[in-house]
């Protein structure tokens, strides 16, 4: 494994490696250190992802591996640095962030010859730590384990996640913001992705006028990974903003169709790539609820609400755009790119939305509307809804293969209106020619059998806390192949317990991690 130092090498830094908690002006990068651990123990890893990387055979048992994983040792060749950028939280600027617990080591040349990065998350303090510790606990980056990869495997853009460490540390967390903060085992990530930038590495060098460190990371950004883009041409940035535009549109309408809230949309956690980033507070909607967040932190403004990301993910490359603007005289043509989002995400949505239904092409988008008015109404399973529409013949469409997916039985009245959709439905499969085979493709590759849920995390962490990895490694399988249905793992596809309804650890999540 040979690494490089592509980003390092390209743009300036600062290069102290001194860890004190400060501001860090002029510089895209800070060298640093990862601190070591006590007794790391690898608990998962990502069979899938060390293949693409091209990791040797048995890596998985080497000590140095875990070393290297865990922070006690820094593989050869690797120059640990962490990232500078700012962001927008909650709507609001925040000023410099950055890596306070992402530890880039470098990046390596995958097998099919694309440059990742390889970053450890909870690996100890950079100067971007401000006042919290740069560790992560083993709740936390268990669903960021298991969700990176289940995400990769439902075919939408993420980040990657090659490796579950626990440290053997224990980390001080006050999980409920409530005063009272006990210890908790503490674990490390091994992130993988071509770039970990953001929305917020651009913005921090706009809002201090570093106009020319700016200009150098738009053309780094534009070279390295979006190289149909002439980087020399004046409108270069208007292009980076359309191209980031239109991934950041199909990323939210892919979220969407699965079901997925993020849960913290601030322009730090939203990536230039396109990439689903940073899991925290995030969830799944069980019964399909526009207004729901997992996210206790959020639970006032509701910003970040499952039926809200398309207008937050709008907001915030509005802020992308912004941050460009001393790279152009063109702020006219800025906005009117800015503007097009809803235009580009309803497309985007609409054509997965059709395929959800088993449909080529959606003539009536009111099909869809009136399906979400009925779903609200009558508490619908997400996933089990649209699996459950694969087993509907259009030649007879009867509303009783649907009853698992309702969490209380319809009133007659309502099964009339799921019954008056579904013969619509029907019609227009049928209008369509109803290929039947095609449909059936369609559908199951647009429809998983299996979400990593809410409670179905929170109980695998519950029995990791207490040492059994088993329910992980359970829900870890299921997770690497979405659209097959797992006999053996029924109990995965099934509705949301009535205890996890409302339940701190599942469907209720702080920032605390
Ligand atoms: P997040 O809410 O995870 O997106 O983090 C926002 C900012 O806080 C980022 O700059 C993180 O690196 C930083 N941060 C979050 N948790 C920690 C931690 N335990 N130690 C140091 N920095 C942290
Ligand atoms: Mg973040």
């Amino acid at each position: 494994m040979e690494f490089a130092h592509r980003y390092v090498n390209a743009l300036p830094g600062d290069t102290s490696k001194d860890n004190r908690r400060r501001e860090i002006t002029g510089a895209a990068w800070s060298l640093v250190h990862p601190e070591t651990v006590r007794d790391p123990k690898l608990l998962s890893w990502s069979p899938e992802l060390a293949a693409d990387l091209g990791l040797p055979d048995g890596w998985e048992q080497s000590t140095d591996w875990l070393a290297w994983l865990s922070g006690n040792a820094v593989p050869p060749g690797a120059m640990p640095y962490a990232m500078n950028y700012g962001g927008h939280q909650f709507g609001n600027w925040a000023g410099q962030l950055g890596d306070g617990r992402a530890i880039n080591l470098g990046e390596i040349q995958d097998s099919s010859g694309v440059w990742q990065t390889l970053q450890l998350k909870g690996a100890g303090p950079t100067p971007y730590s401000r006042t919290a510790d740069g560790r992560a606990v083993l709740r936390s980056s268990i669903r960021e384990f298991l969700c990176s990869e289940a995400m990769h495997h439902l075919g939408i853009p993420t980040t990657r996640a090659l490796s579950l460490v626990d440290t053997g540390d224990q980390v001080v967390r006050d999980m409920f913001y409530d005063g009272r903060a006990a210890p908790e085992p503490g674990a490390i990530v091994c992130r993988v992705a071509p770039s970990f930038l953001r929305f917020g590495n651009f913005q921090i060098h706009a809002a201090r006028k570093e106009k020319d460190l700016l200009a150098q990371l738009v053309r780094w950004t534009i070279e390295e990974y979006y190289p149909d883009i002439d980087a020399d041409a004046p409108d270069a940035p208007l292009h980076l903003v359309q191209s980031v535009l239109e991934r950041t549109a199909a990323l939210v309408a892919d979220w969407m169709r699965v079901g997925f809230v993020h849960g913290v949309l601030n322009t730090d956690n939203m990536s230039v790539l396109g990439l689903t980033i940073d899991y925290g507070p995030y969830g799944w909607v069980d019964h399909f609820d526009p207004d729901f967040t997992p996210n206790t932190t959020d639970a006032h403004s509701r910003r970040y609400v499952f039926g809200n990301q398309p207008r937050v993910a709008h907001w915030n490359v509005a802020q992308f755009a912004q941050a460009l603007l001393p790279l152009t005289d063109d702020v006219e043509g800025l906005q009117a790119l800015v503007d097009t989002f809803p235009r580009v995400f309803s497309s985007a949505y609409e054509s997965r939305m059709a395929a959800k239904l088993g449909l080529e092409t959606l003539e009536d988008a009111s099909l869809i509307k009136d399906l979400f008015d009925w779903m609200q109404d009558i508490e619908t399973d997400w996933t089990l809804f649209f699996r459950g529409l694969m087993e509907i013949d259009p030649d007879d469409p009867r509303a009783t293969l649907l009853d698992h997916a309702f969490y209380s039985p319809p009133r007659l009245d309502q099964l009339e209106t799921i019954q008056a959709w579904l013969t619509r439905w029907a019609e227009a499969t049928l209008e369509e020619g109803d290929f039947h085979d095609a449909r059936m493709e369609r559908m199951a590759a647009a429809n998983p059998w299996f979400i990593p849920r809410n409670y179905l995390v929170f109980e695998a962490i519950e029995a990791a806390e207490k040492g059994t990895i088993e329910p992980l490694d359970a829900l870890f399988e299921a997770a690497r192949r979405p659209y097959e249905v797992h006999e053996d793992l029924e109990h995965f596809a099934a509705r949301r317990p009535d205890w996890a309804r409302v339940q701190p650890g599942a469907s209720m999540l702080s920032c605390s991690s």
